[in-house]
């Protein structure tokens, strides 16, 4: 039997962004023993590179703003996919979980009248976005860990141990979900990135929160940690994704030099102002509103501007239309010779703001730029382009508790499907994972609490989770001297950014799914020097396993999806249809094949079609029928209380 480190808990979360540090707060002031596992060192999530802020229909500086608005622009950005449960309660407990923040030392700007001020973003109707400068992830995540910290010291009162309820795992990688024999959760398999010793986590529930997957692609604004192995984990434990397919290319990632390529440049430099220009000078954006936003957007460059000053009065400007919008119209410009010297479109803020109030406002752009690019943003136009930045897709999960169709497995933030449905709204991401986490918190403690023993680990799954964690260090058997992981990795960036972009075509998804299919075959060559020591290579060996998975899912749905809609846009079915938006797309592992030699360390994926769930009805007559007809069929629209055809 593999020798490891076991530790014993009520509740692990493997992930310690916004929504692992929220879901374990929730589980352990329900009074669980939880443990939290972080790859990253504590602190140091993706979270903190959240810059705009926090969607959250406070009202503090648009009074007219409530849950219903936010939920119908929500709705509206997904393009009517949404699972909309999800963006009822989001929409709907956002304001609470921002509150509670400040309850918890969070610092927010501040309105004139001292209220929490909330700014413009693309697709919300009013200012909305909870933020702090363009540091709002840093300023979020400083208060979840404090809170940590808090709840830590009042255990070491009562029991003189600071972790006798909460303990964090830092530098530590989850490779594989334990399963007792009813297929319920039973713990999780890893190890010390430091020592590469092994540990096992005994416990019948699992919350992943492990957040995105842009590291699958060769542009992204992404970190280091986004391998998808949330979603890799959850697969291999049986349980399904949704929405794959949906992938969200942000419109201004940075575009110069080569070595930052990619790294995001904020929505609220729109928010607060700048506008997108092409070569000629001209503010392209107004070419580029869909007939279904056209009554929502301005028409002229002087109503935008209005809009900045009096939005009762006057249309939104369309630079902040939603962003695959906004993507797909660099995307154009740029292919039609309109673009930047380096690939991109202009973003001008130094023309419309005072230098003083850029700094301030948007501190961290203007040193990104100055310190990255030697660009000075209070002087001069920025390049950007599109960047891969946010998986819609991810594990399916119930709304209320955030459950997955594994018992005891749960799963919040980025790494979880449904909310945000073809496209997710600036902003709405820091809230989902706020209010979500917190469910799948109690969600798992619910779970828990009703269980009457708990799940066996079998020492078989530890020794093959040990098994295939040292493969890479074997040499292959036919004697080659196998495949390095930078290179297996790079070439699967190219495959994902070059034909599973965002234009897609059936052409190159075939082509894509097969280069994906003899990636597959030199994954299992793929080979490691050194020891289990940090060792960089390895760890990338042991992850490439997530991201081909999660690359396949991707591809496939794409494949399936046959019409353009939110963050999947197909050249070859260019128009949204009313027929797709009621299925769902759900990828699976597929059951082991009889020709199956075992020697493929990465199971395969299958993508099935299914339907999704009708709006409640009220929820329905939120909108205006004229509306919804741009998104549904008649067939669908016949209980409207305002009279379907
Ligand atoms: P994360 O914060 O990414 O946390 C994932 C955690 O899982 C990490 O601790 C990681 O170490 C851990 N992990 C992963 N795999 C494993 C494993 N195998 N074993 C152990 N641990 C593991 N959204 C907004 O709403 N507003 C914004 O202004 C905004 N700005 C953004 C700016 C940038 C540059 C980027 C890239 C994104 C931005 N987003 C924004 C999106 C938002 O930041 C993310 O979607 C969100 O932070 C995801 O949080 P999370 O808790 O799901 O995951």
């Amino acid at each position: 039997m593999t020798e490891t480190e076991r530790h014993a808990y009520d509740v692990i979360v493997i992930g310690a962004g916004g929504a692992g540090l929220r879901a374990a707060i929730a589980a352990r002031e329900r009074g669980l023993r939880t443990a939290i596992v972080c790859k990253s060192l504590f602190g140091k999530a993706h979270t903190v590179m959240a810059e705009g802020g926090c969607a959250a229909a406070m009202g503090n500086v648009a009074e007219k703003d409530s849950w219903q608005v936010h939920f119908r622009d929500t709705m509206r950005g997904g393009k009517f996919l949404n699972n909309w449960r999800m963006a009822e309660l989001h929409a709907q407990e956002a304001p609470d979980r921002v509150w509670e923040l400040e309850s918890w030392g969070a610092l927010f700007d501040r309105t004139p009248d001292g209220r929490i001020s909330q700014r413009n973003f693309g697709g919300h109707t009013y200012p909305r976005l909870a933020h702090v400068g363009d540091r709002t992830g840093l300023e979020i995540l400083r208060t979840l860990q404090q809170r940590v910290v808090a709840l830590q010291q009042a255990d070491h009162a009562e029991t003189g141990d600071y972790e006798a309820r909460l303990r964090v795992f830092a530098e530590c990688t989850v490779t594989e979900l334990l399963t007792d024999d009813d297929g319920a959760v039973a713990g999780a398999f890893g190890y010390w990135r430091e020592s590469g010793r092994f540990l096992v986590f005994e416990a019948p529930a699992v919350v992943l929160a492990t957040g995105g997957i842009g590291k699958s692609f060769q542009v992204t604004s992404n970190s280091w940690e986004y391998t998808g192995d949330g979603h890799g984990l959850a697969l291999r434990a049986g349980a399904s994704l949704v929405d794959m397919e949906f992938v969200q290319f942000h419109p201004t990632g940075m575009v110069w030099p080569p070595s930052v390529k990619g790294i995001l440049v904020t929505e609220s430099v729109r928010g607060d102002g700048g506008v997108l220009k092409n070569s000629a000078g001209e503010r392209f954006m107004f070419d580029y509103v869909p007939d279904v936003f056209r009554d929502l957007y301005a028409e002229s460059a002087q109503e935008a501007d209005r809009w900045y000053d009096d939005q009762e009065n006057n249309r939104r400007t369309p630079d902040l239309l939603p962003r695959d919008e906004v993507a797909r119209a660099i995307n154009t410009e740029v292919k039609e010779g309109r673009g930047s010297p380096h690939g991109g479109v202009y973003l001008d803020v130094a023309s419309r703001l005072p230098a003083d109030q850029i700094r301030r406002r948007l501190p961290s752009m203007y040193h990104q730029f100055k310190e990255l690019a030697g660009v000075d943003i209070t002087a001069e136009a920025m390049e950007v382009g599109p960047t891969c930045h946010y998986v819609m897709g991810g594990i399916d999960v119930d709304p209320d508790t955030a459950r997955s169709s594994v018992p005891g497995l749960f799963a919040a933030g980025e790494c979880a499907g449904g909310m945000h449905g073809s496209n997710r709204l600036g902003g709405n991401s820091l809230s989902d994972l706020l209010v979500f986490g917190r469910r799948a918190g109690l969600g798992a403690a619910d779970y828990v609490e009703g269980l009457d023993r708990r799940p066996t680990i079998r020492d078989d799954d530890v020794d093959a989770g040990a098994a295939t964690a040292v493969a890479p260090f074997d040499p292959p058997a036919d004697g080659t001297t196998g495949e390095n992981p930078y290179t297996l990795h790079a070439d699967l960036q190219r495959i994902m950014n070059d034909l599973v972009g965002i234009i897609r075509t059936e052409a190159e998804m075939i082509a894509a799914l097969g280069r994906l299919d003899e990636l597959r075959g030199r994954l299992r060559h793929v080979v490691v020097e050194g020891h289990r020591n940090y060792n960089p290579g390895w760890h990338l060996a042991l992850d490439l396993r997530n991201m081909l998975m999660v690359s396949e899912a991707v591809a496939a749905s794409a494949l399936a999806r046959t019409e353009s809609r939110g963050g999947h846009t197909r050249d070859d079915y260019p128009t949204l249809d009313p027929d797709w938006r009621h299925r769902v797309l759900t990828t699976r592992c597929a059951p082991a094949s009889t020709d199956d030699d075992g020697a493929d360390p990465v199971p395969r994926v299958v993508v099935e079609p299914g339907e999704r769930t009708p709006m409640r009805p009220d929820l329905l007559d939120l909108f205006e029928l004229t509306e919804l007809e741009k998104y549904y069929t008649p067939a669908e629209l016949a209980g409207h209380s305002r009279g379907g055809t």
